[in-house]
C-alpha cells in the first residue's frame, strides 16, 4: 500500500454553514418554497468552499463526505440499505430519507438520541429481522469526486461497522444488531475497493465506540474487523478514527492489524497509554491534540510536548483535532463583542484548522519555525491564567463555607409536614413544567429589543402581560401550582448565562444539535458571580396575580453545564458548584420574596454521564451534589421541585433519588410508567409527578387516556405522593392545543381523586 503520508488533517467539519445557510434552505425545501435543485445546489456550494479553505489552510488530508443533509449515521443506514421498512412507499430519495429523520403525517420517524456525551443528536438506525443489507455507495463517491475535482487531498469519511451497528437498535425481535457484523463486513470491504478506484488514497473509517464500555468484546472486534478489512490489497490506507476517550484494549488490538493508520484523542486521554503500545511502532497516530468540542485555544506549547513525546514510539505522527469540528462555530469572526484578552483565549473551527496546520509545520520543520504562533500561544495561556475573572477569591471563599456547613435539608417528612401546612393542596395536584407556548408576538418582541426598536421598558411590559395571560388561563383551567410562563426566556440556559458574570454569550456560535436545530452555547469562562437577582421579579409578579402558588423556575447546574461550553482548566465539579452556588442564592431570594415552591431544572442529567463505566458514579456524586448544593439553603417549609427528561433514565435512577428533591416531574409518557417500578426498587420515597402526557406531538390527549394513566401510576405510587403534570415544557406547542389538553388533564385528575 502506498499513499501520499498525512500530517495535517481534522477528522470533520460542521456542514449547517457559517450563517446557518443550510438550516435555512433545507426549511424551506419541508416547507414547499425551496425546490430539490436550489437545495442541492446550495449544498454544494457550501461543500466546495469548506473543502477549499480547509485545503487552503494547510491540511494535506482533507474530510469528504462528513456533509449530512441530517445525519451522519441516517446517512449511513442509507449507504447501507437500512432504512426502515415504512419509509420505502416515498418515491423521491431526498424525502424517504428526510421521512426516516422527521417523519410524516403517517410515517413515524426514526427514534433520536445523543451521540456519546456530547450535544450532538443522531438518528437510531432500526435493524430487524428482516433487514437484508446492500450498498448504496453513491453519496460518497461523489463528494470525493468533487473533492478530487477541485484538487483537494480528499480523505472519505465513513462511520465504522462495529460502531453503526452498536449504536444501532434492534426491532420486531430482531436479535443485537451487532451480531450481523458478518453481513455488512463485506459490503465495507467492496465499498473500500470502490473508493481506491474512485482515486482515494486515503479512507477514515470513525469507531468512536471503540472508547465505551457499551461492548463487552469491543477490543476482539475491532482486531477481527480490521484485520479483515486491512486484509485486502485494493484498498485506499485505512485511518479508524476514535475520539471522546481511552480505547483501553482496543488500541493494541487495533495496532496489531494491518491498518495504516489510528487517530486518537489526546485531549481526553493522555498520551502514554499510546506511547505504552509497541505495536505502533511501524503505524501513523492521527494526534488529536487539537480539541474538536470545546473553543479553547490549544496551548501549542503543550500539543508540541505532547507530540514529542509520541515520536520515538510510533511509525509517523500526524497533527488533529480530536474529533470532529462539527461540535463547534465556524469561526470567531463574527464576535465582534468580545474582548481581547478573552478571544486570545478562543479559538473556533476555522482557528483550529490554523492551529492543527502550525502544529504540523513545528513538528516537520521544528519550533523555529512557528516561534511566533508558540510565543502567541504562550501570551494567551499567561493571560488566561492570570485573568482576575477566573479567580474571584471572594466567590471562592463563599462556596468553602457554604459547603463546610453542609449541603442537606432537614429530613423529607418534615419538610413534607411543613409544606402540607403551608400550601393547602389537593391531593393528586396539577401543574406544569413551565414554559407555556412562546408565541410569535413574544419573539416579535425579542427581535425588536435585540434590534433595538423597542426599549427595555417596553419589552418588559409585554411579557407581563404574557405571564398575565398565562396566569389567568392556568386559574381558568383549575391547575392548582401555577407557572409564569417563562416568556421571558429565549432559552433555559442561556437566559442565566446572560445574567451571570463568567459566562460570554456569542452573536453566531451556532452548532448543529439534531437535522436543521441548531444551539448557541454559552462559553463559560471564568468564576460565577450573580450580580444581582436573576428571576424574582417575574416570578413575584406572577405571584401577585393570583392567591395560588406560582412555582419559580430555575435552570440546574448540570444542565447549565451541559449546555455551555465550559472551561478546561479546573475539574468540571468546581465549576458546577459556583454555578450551582449563585443558583442557590436566587433560591433563597425567592423564598425571601415569598416564593413557596421552586423547581430546579435538570434535565441534562443523564447528558454527562462519562462513557466508562468507572467514571460514572465520580460524576454522578459531583452532580448530585451541586444540585444539592443549589436547592439546601431554603427552609423545610419551601417545596423544590425538579424535572427530568430526554432519556432513559435506568443507570442514573440512584441519582434522581439523591436529587431529595420534595417533587420530581419526570418524563414518562412514552416510557410507560417504567420509571416509577425503577423508582420504588430503590425505596424512593418523595413525591413524583411521571408526565401524564407527550407534549412533543401535537395531538391532544383525552381524558380517559390521561386517567387511566394516573391509575396506572397509582398502581406505584400512593395518592398522597402522585402529582399530575405533562412530560415536559409546553413551549413549543400551539396555544390552543396547549388549552385543549390541559383542560383534558385536569378532568384527568378531578376524575381520578373522585
Ligand atoms: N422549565 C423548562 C420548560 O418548561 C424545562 C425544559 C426542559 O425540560 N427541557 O421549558
Ligand atoms: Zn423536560
Amino acid at each position: 500500500m502506498t499513499s501520499t503520508p498525512i500530517t495535517a488533517t481534522i477528522l470533520g467539519a460542521p456542514r449547517i454553514g457559517p450563517h446557518r445557510e443550510l438550516k435555512r434552505a433545507t426549511e424551506k425545501y419541508w416547507a414547499g418554497t425551496l425546490g430539490r435543485d436550489e437545495l442541492d445546489s446550495l449544498a454544494t456550494d457550501l461543500r466546495r468552499t469548506s473543502l477549499s479553505e480547509l485545503a487552503a489552510a494547510g491540511l494535506d488530508s482533507v474530510p469528504v463526505n462528513t456533509f449530512s443533509y441530517y445525519d451522519q449515521v441516517l446517512d449511513t443506514a442509507v449507504m447501507l440499505g437500512a432504512l426502515p421498512p415504512r419509509v420505502a412507499a416515498v418515491e423521491d430519495d431526498l424525502d424517504r430519507y428526510f421521512a426516516a429523520a422527521r417523519g410524516t403525517a403517517d410515517i413515524p420517524p426514526l427514534e433520536m438520541t445523543k451521540w456519546f456525551d456530547t450535544n450532538y443528536h443522531y438518528l437510531v438506525p432500526e435493524i430487524g429481522p428482516d433487514t437484508t443489507f446492500s450498498l448504496h455507495p453513491d453519496k460518497v463517491l461523489a463528494e470525493l469526486a468533487e473533492a478530487r475535482q477541485l484538487g483537494v487531498p480528499a480523505r472519505p469519511v465513513l462511520i465504522g461497522p462495529i460502531t453503526f451497528l452498536a449504536l444501532s437498535k434492534a426491532v420486531d425481535g430482531a436479535g443485537a444488531p451487532i451480531e450481523r457484523l458478518d453481513e455488512i463486513v463485506p459490503l465495507y470491504a467492496e465499498l473500500l475497493r470502490r473508493l481506491a478506484v474512485a482515486g482515494a488514497q486515503w479512507v477514515q473509517l470513525d469507531e468512536p465506540i471503540l472508547v465505551t464500555d457499551v461492548l463487552d468484546d469491543a477490543a476482539e472486534l475491532a482486531g477481527r474487523v480490521y484485520a479483515s478489512l486491512a486484509g485486502a490489497t485494493d484498498r485506499p490506507a485505512i485511518l479508524v478514527a476514535t475520539y471522546f476517550g481511552e480505547l483501553d484494549q482496543a488500541l493494541p488490538a487495533l495496532a496489531r492489524t494491518p491498518v495504516e493508520a489510528i487517530g486518537v484523542d489526546l485531549v481526553a486521554t493522555s498520551a502514554r497509554a499510546v506511547a505504552a503500545v509497541p505495536e505502533l511502532n511501524d503505524k501513523l497516530v492521527v494526534a488529536g491534540v487539537v480539541d474538536g468540542r470545546n473553543i479553547w485555544r490549544t496551548d501549542l506549547e503543550a500539543a508540541l510536548a505532547t507530540l514529542a513525546s509520541l515520536l520515538g514510539s510510533v511509525g509517523s505522527l500526524a497533527v488533529s483535532t480530536s474529533c470532529s469540528t462539527l461540535h463547534v462555530p465556524y469561526s470567531l469572526d463574527p464576535e465582534d463583542e468580545l474582548d481581547d484578552a478573552l478571544r486570545s483565549w478562543l479559538a473556533f473551527g476555522s482557528e483550529k484548522v490554523l492551529e492543527v496546520a502550525t502544529l504540523a509545520t513545528g513538528l516537520r520543520e521544528g519550533r523555529g519555525a512557528i516561534e511566533a504562533e508558540v510565543e502567541a500561544s504562550n501570551l494567551a495561556v499567561k493571560s488566561r491564567k492570570s485573568d482576575p475573572r477566573l479567580h474571584v477569591d471572594r466567590i471562592r471563599a463563599r462556596l468553602q463555607t457554604v459547603l463546610a456547613a453542609g449541603v442537606h435539608r432537614g429530613p423529607a417528612a418534615e419538610r413534607r409536614r411543613a409544606q402540607n401546612e403551608r400550601l393547602h393542596l389537593p391531593v393528586l395536584p396539577t401543574t406544569t413544567i413551565g414554559s407555556y407556548p412562546q408565541t410569535t408576538a413574544i419573539r416579535k418582541a425579542r427581535a425588536a429589543l435585540r434590534a433595538g426598536e423597542i426599549d427595555q421598558d417596553a419589552y418588559e411590559k409585554q411579557m407581563r402581560s404574557e405571564i398575565a395571560d398565562v396566569i389567568r388561563l392556568q386559574e381558568e383551567l383549575g391547575l392548582d401550582v401555577l407557572v409564569h410562563g417563562e416568556p421571558e426566556r429565549n432559552d433555559m440556559v442561556q437566559y442565566f448565562a446572560e445574567q451571570l458574570e463568567g459566562f460570554f454569550t456569542t452573536h453566531n456560535g451556532w452548532v448543529q444539535s439534531y437535522g436543521t436545530r441548531c444551539v448557541r452555547p454559552p462559553i463559560l469562562f471564568g468564576d460565577v458571580v450573580r450580580p444581582r437577582p436573576m428571576t424574582v421579579d417575574w416570578i413575584t409578579y406572577a405571584q401577585s396575580l393570583t392567591d395560588k402558588p406560582v412555582k419559580g423556575m430555575l435552570t440546574g447546574p448540570v444542565t447549565i453545564l451541559a449546555w455551555s461550553f465550559v472551561r478546561d482548566d479546573q475539574p468540571l465539579a468546581e465549576t458546577a458548584n459556583q454555578v450551582a452556588l449563585a443558583i442557590r442564592d436566587e433560591t433563597v431570594d425567592l423564598e425571601s420574596a415569598g416564593i413557596a415552591i421552586i423547581q430546579v431544572d435538570e434535565p441534562a442529567l443523564r447528558e454527562l454521564l462519562p462513557l466508562r463505566s468507572k467514571d460514572k458514579q465520580p460524576y454522578l456524586d459531583w452532580a448530585v451534589g451541586a444540585f444539592r448544593l443549589a436547592t439546601s439553603g431554603v427552609g423545610d417549609a419551601t417545596q423544590i421541585h425538579t424535572h427530568l427528561c430526554y432519556s432513559e433514565f435506568g443507570e442514573v435512577i440512584g441519582a434522581i433519588a439523591d436529587l431529595d428533591a420534595d417533587v420530581t416531574s419526570i418524563e414518562a409518557a412514552r416510557s410507560h410508567m417504567e420509571v416509577l417500578g425503577d423508582l420504588n426498587a430503590i425505596g424512593f420515597s418523595n413525591s413524583v409527578g411521571p408526565g401524564v402526557y407527550d407534549i412533543h406531538s401535537p395531538r391532544v390527549p383525552t381524558t380517559p387516556e390521561m386517567a387511566a394513566s394516573l391509575q396506572n401510576a397509582l398502581k406505584a405510587i400512593p395518592a398522597e405522593r402522585l402529582w399530575v403534570n405533562p412530560d415536559c415544557g409546553l413551549k413549543t406547542r400551539k396555544a390552543d392545543e396547549v388549552t385543549r389538553s390541559l383542560r383534558n388533564m385536569v378532568d384527568a385528575a378531578k376524575e381520578v381523586r373522585a
